[in-house]
Protein backbone atom coordinates (compact mmCIF):
# COMPACT_ATOMS: atom_id res chain seq x y z
CA UNK A 1 0.00 0.00 0.00
CA UNK A 2 1.08 3.52 -0.74
CA UNK A 3 0.27 6.98 1.27
CA UNK A 4 -2.12 8.29 -1.86
CA UNK A 5 -4.48 4.96 -1.15
CA UNK A 6 -7.94 6.25 -0.01
CA UNK A 7 -9.12 4.56 3.31
CA UNK A 8 -11.86 3.19 0.71
CA UNK A 9 -9.10 1.23 -1.52
CA UNK A 10 -8.19 -0.77 2.08
CA UNK A 11 -9.84 -3.33 3.71
CA UNK A 12 -11.16 -1.24 6.93
CA UNK A 13 -10.31 1.45 8.74
CA UNK A 14 -11.52 3.22 12.18
CA UNK A 15 -11.94 7.11 13.45
CA UNK A 16 -11.14 7.96 16.83
CA UNK A 17 -12.52 11.25 17.90
CA UNK A 18 -11.69 13.32 20.98
CA UNK A 19 -14.02 15.43 21.33
CA UNK A 20 -13.18 19.36 23.88
CA UNK A 21 -15.49 22.05 24.63
CA UNK A 22 -14.33 24.44 21.33
CA UNK A 23 -12.71 21.26 19.30
CA UNK A 24 -12.87 18.09 17.59
CA UNK A 25 -9.80 16.18 16.88
CA UNK A 26 -9.55 12.94 15.48
CA UNK A 27 -7.74 10.17 13.73
CA UNK A 28 -7.97 7.85 11.25
CA UNK A 29 -6.50 4.07 12.21
CA UNK A 30 -5.53 1.27 9.97
CA UNK A 31 -6.64 -1.70 12.09
CA UNK A 32 -4.69 -4.43 9.35
CA UNK A 33 -1.82 -2.47 9.32
CA UNK A 34 -1.11 -2.86 12.93
CA UNK A 35 -3.55 0.07 13.75
CA UNK A 36 -1.15 2.42 11.74
CA UNK A 37 -2.16 5.90 11.77
CA UNK A 38 -3.68 7.28 8.45
CA UNK A 39 -5.11 10.76 8.81
CA UNK A 40 -5.32 12.97 11.64
CA UNK A 41 -6.19 16.48 12.44
CA UNK A 42 -8.71 19.00 13.96
CA UNK A 43 -11.56 21.58 13.89
CA UNK A 44 -10.40 23.91 16.76
CA UNK A 45 -12.51 27.43 17.29
CA UNK A 46 -16.42 25.40 17.01
CA UNK A 47 -18.65 27.86 17.94
CA UNK A 48 -17.93 30.58 15.48
CA UNK A 49 -14.52 30.64 12.97
CA UNK A 50 -13.02 27.40 13.16
CA UNK A 51 -9.87 25.95 11.65
CA UNK A 52 -9.89 22.94 9.87
CA UNK A 53 -6.54 20.45 9.42
CA UNK A 54 -5.90 17.45 8.09
CA UNK A 55 -2.67 15.59 8.14
CA UNK A 56 -1.60 12.78 6.36
CA UNK A 57 0.70 9.51 8.06
CA UNK A 58 4.03 11.36 6.78
CA UNK A 59 3.09 14.72 8.25
CA UNK A 60 2.14 16.77 5.15
CA UNK A 61 -1.16 18.64 5.32
CA UNK A 62 -3.98 17.30 2.89
CA UNK A 63 -6.63 19.81 4.28
CA UNK A 64 -6.70 22.98 5.89
CA UNK A 65 -9.33 26.00 5.91
CA UNK A 66 -11.05 28.24 7.63
CA UNK A 67 -15.32 27.51 7.99
CA UNK A 68 -17.93 29.15 10.10
CA UNK A 69 -18.86 25.69 12.86
CA UNK A 70 -21.49 26.78 14.60
CA UNK A 71 -21.15 23.47 17.12
CA UNK A 72 -19.53 19.80 17.22
CA UNK A 73 -22.89 18.50 14.41
CA UNK A 74 -21.46 21.30 11.71
CA UNK A 75 -17.62 20.12 12.26
CA UNK A 76 -18.92 16.44 11.60
CA UNK A 77 -20.79 17.46 8.81
CA UNK A 78 -17.64 19.39 7.26
CA UNK A 79 -15.39 16.43 7.98
CA UNK A 80 -17.89 14.02 6.65
CA UNK A 81 -18.09 16.14 3.17
CA UNK A 82 -14.19 16.34 2.57
CA UNK A 83 -13.28 14.34 -0.06
CA UNK A 84 -10.80 11.68 0.70
CA UNK A 85 -11.19 12.45 4.48
CA UNK A 86 -10.98 11.09 7.49
CA UNK A 87 -14.65 9.83 7.49
CA UNK A 88 -14.96 8.62 3.31
CA UNK A 89 -17.84 6.47 3.37
CA UNK A 90 -16.77 2.63 2.90
CA UNK A 91 -15.31 0.60 5.02
CA UNK A 92 -15.78 2.61 7.99
CA UNK A 93 -15.01 0.08 11.22
CA UNK A 94 -16.10 2.07 14.14
CA UNK A 95 -15.74 5.41 15.82
CA UNK A 96 -13.88 5.07 19.31
CA UNK A 97 -14.45 8.12 21.17
CA UNK A 98 -12.45 9.81 23.91
CA UNK A 99 -15.20 10.70 27.06
CA UNK A 100 -13.69 12.46 30.02
CA UNK A 101 -16.03 10.87 32.63
CA UNK A 102 -16.99 7.55 33.24
CA UNK A 103 -18.32 7.85 36.79
CA UNK A 104 -17.79 5.16 39.18
CA UNK A 105 -20.01 2.66 36.80
CA UNK A 106 -17.22 2.75 33.83
CA UNK A 107 -14.31 0.58 34.75
CA UNK A 108 -13.87 0.06 31.42
CA UNK A 109 -14.87 0.77 28.26
CA UNK A 110 -18.65 0.40 26.37
CA UNK A 111 -19.81 -0.16 23.25
CA UNK A 112 -22.14 2.36 22.42
CA UNK A 113 -26.00 1.66 22.56
CA UNK A 114 -29.25 3.83 23.29
CA UNK A 115 -28.89 2.28 26.91
CA UNK A 116 -25.64 3.11 27.05
CA UNK A 117 -25.27 6.64 25.70
CA UNK A 118 -28.40 7.67 28.29
CA UNK A 119 -26.03 6.45 30.99
CA UNK A 120 -23.00 8.18 29.41
CA UNK A 121 -25.47 11.59 29.34
CA UNK A 122 -26.53 11.29 32.63
CA UNK A 123 -22.61 11.54 33.53
CA UNK A 124 -22.64 15.46 31.85
CA UNK A 125 -24.11 16.41 35.75
CA UNK A 126 -20.37 15.60 37.25
CA UNK A 127 -18.71 16.87 33.96
CA UNK A 128 -20.54 19.77 32.35
CA UNK A 129 -17.23 21.35 30.35
CA UNK A 130 -16.45 17.73 29.01
CA UNK A 131 -18.72 15.34 28.51
CA UNK A 132 -21.65 17.35 26.57
CA UNK A 133 -19.54 18.04 23.71
CA UNK A 134 -18.81 13.95 23.40
CA UNK A 135 -22.30 13.06 23.59
CA UNK A 136 -23.16 15.56 21.42
CA UNK A 137 -20.70 14.11 18.45
CA UNK A 138 -21.58 10.38 18.82
CA UNK A 139 -25.55 11.51 18.68
CA UNK A 140 -24.54 12.95 15.56
CA UNK A 141 -22.28 10.18 14.35
CA UNK A 142 -25.36 7.88 14.80
CA UNK A 143 -26.80 9.86 12.41
CA UNK A 144 -24.56 10.15 10.27
CA UNK A 145 -23.63 6.52 9.99
CA UNK A 146 -26.67 5.02 11.72
CA UNK A 147 -24.76 1.24 10.38
CA UNK A 148 -21.59 1.93 12.41
CA UNK A 149 -20.52 0.26 15.67
CA UNK A 150 -19.28 3.30 18.38
CA UNK A 151 -17.26 2.80 21.20
CA UNK A 152 -16.85 4.86 24.47
CA UNK A 153 -13.45 5.05 26.24
CA UNK A 154 -13.32 6.64 29.15
CA UNK A 155 -10.35 9.18 31.11
CA UNK A 156 -12.17 7.60 34.79
CA UNK A 157 -11.89 4.26 33.59
CA UNK A 158 -8.28 3.51 34.42
CA UNK A 159 -8.50 4.98 38.15
CA UNK A 160 -11.20 2.82 39.07
CA UNK A 161 -8.46 0.37 41.20
CA UNK A 162 -8.25 2.64 43.66
CA UNK A 163 -8.41 1.58 47.61
CA UNK A 164 -11.06 3.02 48.94
CA UNK A 165 -8.89 5.74 50.90
CA UNK A 166 -7.50 6.94 47.45
CA UNK A 167 -11.37 6.97 46.19
CA UNK A 168 -13.08 9.18 48.48
CA UNK A 169 -12.92 12.87 50.38
CA UNK A 170 -13.78 12.88 54.13
CA UNK A 171 -17.50 14.02 53.86
CA UNK A 172 -20.62 11.92 54.26
CA UNK A 173 -20.91 8.68 52.92
CA UNK A 174 -24.46 9.35 51.42
CA UNK A 175 -22.62 12.26 49.31
CA UNK A 176 -19.81 9.63 47.94
CA UNK A 177 -22.72 6.99 46.95
CA UNK A 178 -24.34 10.37 45.17
CA UNK A 179 -21.14 10.30 43.45
CA UNK A 180 -18.55 12.82 44.83
CA UNK A 181 -15.67 10.67 44.64
CA UNK A 182 -11.98 11.35 43.67
CA UNK A 183 -12.44 9.90 40.17
CA UNK A 184 -9.00 10.49 38.59
CA UNK A 185 -8.13 11.78 34.90
CA UNK A 186 -5.98 11.53 31.84
CA UNK A 187 -6.42 8.00 32.40
CA UNK A 188 -5.64 6.75 28.96
CA UNK A 189 -2.83 8.54 28.93
CA UNK A 190 -1.53 6.72 31.91
CA UNK A 191 -3.58 3.18 30.30
CA UNK A 192 -0.68 3.88 27.44
CA UNK A 193 2.47 4.40 29.84
CA UNK A 194 1.39 1.35 31.92
CA UNK A 195 1.76 -0.24 28.84
CA UNK A 196 4.91 1.45 27.25
CA UNK A 197 6.68 0.45 30.09
CA UNK A 198 7.71 -2.61 29.74
CA UNK A 199 9.74 -1.80 26.72
CA UNK A 200 10.90 1.06 27.43
CA UNK A 201 12.05 0.82 30.94
CA UNK A 202 11.43 -3.22 31.40
CA UNK A 203 13.11 -2.86 34.92
CA UNK A 204 10.16 -0.46 36.60
CA UNK A 205 7.23 -2.07 34.46
CA UNK A 206 5.95 -4.18 37.65
CA UNK A 207 7.05 -1.71 40.25
CA UNK A 208 6.09 1.50 42.23
CA UNK A 209 6.13 3.85 39.16
CA UNK A 210 5.32 7.58 39.30
CA UNK A 211 3.63 9.26 36.36
CA UNK A 212 3.78 13.02 35.35
CA UNK A 213 1.22 13.93 32.59
CA UNK A 214 2.16 17.12 32.18
CA UNK A 215 0.38 19.47 29.36
CA UNK A 216 -2.16 22.00 29.45
CA UNK A 217 -3.96 19.82 31.91
CA UNK A 218 -1.76 18.09 34.37
CA UNK A 219 -2.03 15.24 36.62
CA UNK A 220 0.29 12.66 38.00
CA UNK A 221 -0.41 9.34 39.01
CA UNK A 222 1.04 6.14 41.26
CA UNK A 223 0.94 2.96 39.35
CA UNK A 224 1.90 0.14 41.09
CA UNK A 225 2.14 -2.99 38.96
CA UNK A 226 0.77 -1.39 35.93
CA UNK A 227 -2.23 -0.23 37.91
CA UNK A 228 -3.49 2.57 39.58
CA UNK A 229 -3.50 3.41 42.61
CA UNK A 230 -3.71 6.93 43.48
CA UNK A 231 -4.49 9.88 41.20
CA UNK A 232 -3.49 13.97 41.82
CA UNK A 233 -6.74 14.55 40.04
CA UNK A 234 -10.06 14.36 42.44
CA UNK A 235 -13.60 14.98 41.29
CA UNK A 236 -12.67 17.00 38.20
CA UNK A 237 -10.19 18.36 36.62
CA UNK A 238 -9.89 21.16 38.42
CA UNK A 239 -7.62 19.13 41.42
CA UNK A 240 -3.71 18.48 42.23
CA UNK A 241 -1.11 20.40 40.24
CA UNK A 242 -1.18 23.69 39.01
CA UNK A 243 -2.08 23.87 35.35
CA UNK A 244 -1.89 26.16 32.00
CA UNK A 245 -5.24 28.52 33.27
CA UNK A 246 -6.82 25.81 36.03
CA UNK A 247 -5.62 26.49 40.21
CA UNK A 248 -5.28 22.83 41.26
CA UNK A 249 -5.81 21.86 44.66
CA UNK A 250 -7.39 25.02 46.34
CA UNK A 251 -8.81 25.47 50.14
CA UNK A 252 -12.47 25.39 49.67
CA UNK A 253 -12.68 28.36 52.07
CA UNK A 254 -11.04 30.33 49.02
CA UNK A 255 -14.35 29.69 46.96
CA UNK A 256 -16.34 30.66 49.67
CA UNK A 257 -14.52 33.54 50.34
CA UNK A 258 -15.16 34.51 46.98
CA UNK A 259 -18.99 34.01 47.65
CA UNK A 260 -19.29 35.64 50.62
CA UNK A 261 -17.01 39.01 50.47
CA UNK A 262 -16.56 39.31 46.66
CA UNK A 263 -20.52 38.03 45.99
CA UNK A 264 -19.00 36.11 42.90
CA UNK A 265 -22.07 34.04 40.89
CA UNK A 266 -21.25 30.49 40.67
CA UNK A 267 -20.94 30.99 36.97
CA UNK A 268 -18.18 33.72 37.47
CA UNK A 269 -16.60 31.10 40.60
CA UNK A 270 -16.34 28.71 37.27
CA UNK A 271 -14.61 30.64 34.48
CA UNK A 272 -12.25 32.35 37.26
CA UNK A 273 -11.29 28.39 38.42
CA UNK A 274 -10.87 26.89 34.83
CA UNK A 275 -9.70 29.68 32.87
CA UNK A 276 -8.19 32.83 34.79
CA UNK A 277 -6.45 30.60 37.76
CA UNK A 278 -3.12 28.53 37.22
CA UNK A 279 0.13 29.34 35.23
CA UNK A 280 -1.60 32.21 33.56
CA UNK A 281 -3.12 33.68 36.87
CA UNK A 282 0.01 33.47 38.94
CA UNK A 283 2.11 34.86 36.35
CA UNK A 284 -0.12 37.55 35.09
CA UNK A 285 1.67 36.80 31.65
CA UNK A 286 0.97 33.54 29.80
CA UNK A 287 -0.90 29.87 30.31
CA UNK A 288 2.24 28.86 28.36
CA UNK A 289 4.94 27.08 29.58
CA UNK A 290 7.21 28.08 26.77
CA UNK A 291 6.72 31.89 27.13
CA UNK A 292 6.73 31.69 31.08
CA UNK A 293 10.17 29.79 30.57
CA UNK A 294 11.38 32.81 27.99
CA UNK A 295 9.72 35.84 30.31
CA UNK A 296 12.31 38.51 32.06
CA UNK A 297 9.07 39.06 34.75
CA UNK A 298 9.63 37.76 38.27
CA UNK A 299 5.65 36.64 38.38
CA UNK A 300 6.46 34.37 35.18
CA UNK A 301 9.98 32.88 37.04
CA UNK A 302 7.62 32.27 40.45
CA UNK A 303 4.71 30.59 38.20
CA UNK A 304 7.27 27.49 36.76
CA UNK A 305 8.97 27.47 39.77
CA UNK A 306 5.44 27.07 41.68
CA UNK A 307 4.27 24.18 38.85
CA UNK A 308 8.05 22.44 39.22
CA UNK A 309 7.94 22.72 42.98
CA UNK A 310 4.51 21.23 43.61
CA UNK A 311 5.05 18.68 40.63
CA UNK A 312 8.01 17.32 43.36
CA UNK A 313 5.92 17.62 46.15
CA UNK A 314 3.10 15.51 44.30
CA UNK A 315 5.42 12.95 43.37
CA UNK A 316 6.31 12.67 47.19
CA UNK A 317 2.79 12.16 48.19
CA UNK A 318 2.21 9.33 45.42
CA UNK A 319 5.52 7.73 46.36
CA UNK A 320 4.03 7.65 50.06
CA UNK A 321 0.77 6.63 48.38
CA UNK A 322 2.79 2.99 47.78
CA UNK A 323 5.12 2.98 50.43
CA UNK A 324 8.05 3.88 48.10
CA UNK A 325 8.94 4.47 44.38
CA UNK A 326 10.84 2.88 41.59
CA UNK A 327 10.76 5.34 39.16
CA UNK A 328 9.15 8.43 37.47
CA UNK A 329 7.59 8.94 33.76
CA UNK A 330 7.43 12.06 32.49
CA UNK A 331 4.56 12.65 29.65
CA UNK A 332 2.62 15.45 27.47
CA UNK A 333 3.33 18.21 26.19
CA UNK A 334 5.51 19.87 28.69
CA UNK A 335 6.71 16.53 30.28
CA UNK A 336 7.78 15.16 26.29
CA UNK A 337 9.47 18.70 25.01
CA UNK A 338 10.62 20.66 28.25
CA UNK A 339 14.50 19.38 29.37
CA UNK A 340 14.31 22.42 31.75
CA UNK A 341 10.89 21.54 33.81
CA UNK A 342 11.97 17.95 33.53
CA UNK A 343 15.78 18.77 35.06
CA UNK A 344 14.29 21.10 37.93
CA UNK A 345 12.07 18.74 38.87
CA UNK A 346 14.49 15.30 38.86
CA UNK A 347 16.63 18.16 40.49
CA UNK A 348 14.15 18.44 43.18
CA UNK A 349 13.51 14.80 43.58
CA UNK A 350 17.51 14.13 44.28
CA UNK A 351 16.96 13.23 48.10
CA UNK A 352 14.51 10.56 46.83
CA UNK A 353 17.30 9.08 44.43
CA UNK A 354 17.01 10.43 40.87
CA UNK A 355 20.41 11.71 39.86
CA UNK A 356 20.08 13.70 36.36
CA UNK A 357 22.18 12.66 32.80
CA UNK A 358 22.39 16.48 31.76
CA UNK A 359 22.73 15.49 28.43
CA UNK A 360 20.65 12.41 28.23
CA UNK A 361 18.18 14.91 29.00
CA UNK A 362 18.90 17.51 26.48
CA UNK A 363 18.64 15.26 23.76
CA UNK A 364 15.08 13.89 24.93
CA UNK A 365 16.02 10.87 27.02
CA UNK A 366 14.10 8.43 26.97
CA UNK A 367 16.18 7.34 29.84
CA UNK A 368 16.69 10.77 31.88
CA UNK A 369 19.21 9.42 34.48
CA UNK A 370 22.76 8.47 34.84
CA UNK A 371 23.88 4.77 35.35
CA UNK A 372 24.57 5.27 39.23
CA UNK A 373 21.15 7.00 40.08
CA UNK A 374 19.49 4.66 42.43
CA UNK A 375 16.19 5.37 40.72
CA UNK A 376 15.72 5.84 37.00
CA UNK A 377 13.03 8.24 35.37
CA UNK A 378 12.52 8.44 31.65
CA UNK A 379 9.70 10.42 29.35
CA UNK A 380 7.82 8.44 27.35
CA UNK A 381 5.70 10.28 24.65
CA UNK A 382 2.04 9.56 25.42
CA UNK A 383 -0.45 8.07 22.61
CA UNK A 384 -4.55 8.41 24.59
CA UNK A 385 -5.93 8.05 20.49
CA UNK A 386 -3.85 4.66 20.27
CA UNK A 387 -4.78 3.64 23.40
CA UNK A 388 -8.68 4.67 21.61
CA UNK A 389 -8.22 2.84 18.46
CA UNK A 390 -6.90 -0.70 20.37
CA UNK A 391 -9.93 -0.34 22.67
CA UNK A 392 -12.47 -0.18 20.20
CA UNK A 393 -10.84 -2.70 17.47
CA UNK A 394 -10.93 -4.91 20.35
CA UNK A 395 -14.62 -3.87 21.22
CA UNK A 396 -15.94 -4.30 17.62
CA UNK A 397 -13.70 -6.94 16.49
CA UNK A 398 -12.83 -9.66 19.39
CA UNK A 399 -9.96 -12.03 18.27
CA UNK A 400 -11.32 -15.24 18.82
CA UNK A 401 -14.40 -14.45 16.19
CA UNK A 402 -11.93 -12.16 13.64
CA UNK A 403 -14.92 -10.36 11.46
CA UNK A 404 -17.04 -7.53 12.92
CA UNK A 405 -19.99 -8.03 15.42
P1 LIG B 1 -3.15 19.38 26.20
O1 LIG B 1 -3.38 19.16 27.66
O2 LIG B 1 -3.91 20.55 25.65
O3 LIG B 1 -3.22 18.13 25.34
P2 LIG B 1 -0.32 19.27 25.62
O4 LIG B 1 -0.03 17.96 26.24
O5 LIG B 1 -0.24 19.41 24.14
O6 LIG B 1 -1.68 19.90 26.14
O7 LIG B 1 0.66 20.35 26.27
C1 LIG B 1 0.54 21.69 25.94
C2 LIG B 1 1.52 22.48 26.79
O8 LIG B 1 2.86 22.02 26.53
C3 LIG B 1 1.49 23.95 26.41
O9 LIG B 1 0.86 24.66 27.44
C4 LIG B 1 2.93 24.37 26.36
O10 LIG B 1 3.16 25.27 27.41
C5 LIG B 1 3.73 23.13 26.69
N1 LIG B 1 4.89 22.97 25.79
C6 LIG B 1 4.91 22.53 24.52
N2 LIG B 1 6.17 22.55 24.03
C7 LIG B 1 6.97 23.00 25.03
C8 LIG B 1 8.37 23.25 25.18
N3 LIG B 1 9.22 23.03 24.19
N4 LIG B 1 8.80 23.72 26.36
C9 LIG B 1 7.95 23.96 27.38
N5 LIG B 1 6.63 23.74 27.31
C10 LIG B 1 6.14 23.27 26.16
Amino acid sequence: MNSTDTPADRTRHLCVMNAGSSSLKFGVYLPDDGLKLWRSGAVEGIGGAARLRVMSEDGRETHAGQHTVPDHGAALRLLEGLEDGPMTRGNLMAFGHRVVHGGAAHDAPVRIDEASLGRIEALSALAPLHNPPAVAVIRELMRLFPETPQVACFDTAFHRSHPAVADRFAIPDALYREGVRRYGFHGLSYEFIAGALGEVAPEIALGRVVVAHLGSGASMCALAGGRSVDSSMGFTALDGLPMGTRSGSLDAGVILWLQQQKHWSVDRVEHFLYQDCGLKGLSGVSNDMRTLLASPEPLAHLAVEYFVYHVARMAGALAASMGGIDGFVFTAGIGERSAEIRARVLRRLGWIGFSLDETANQNGGPKLTRPDSRLPAYVIPTDEELVIARHTQALVQPPETGGLV
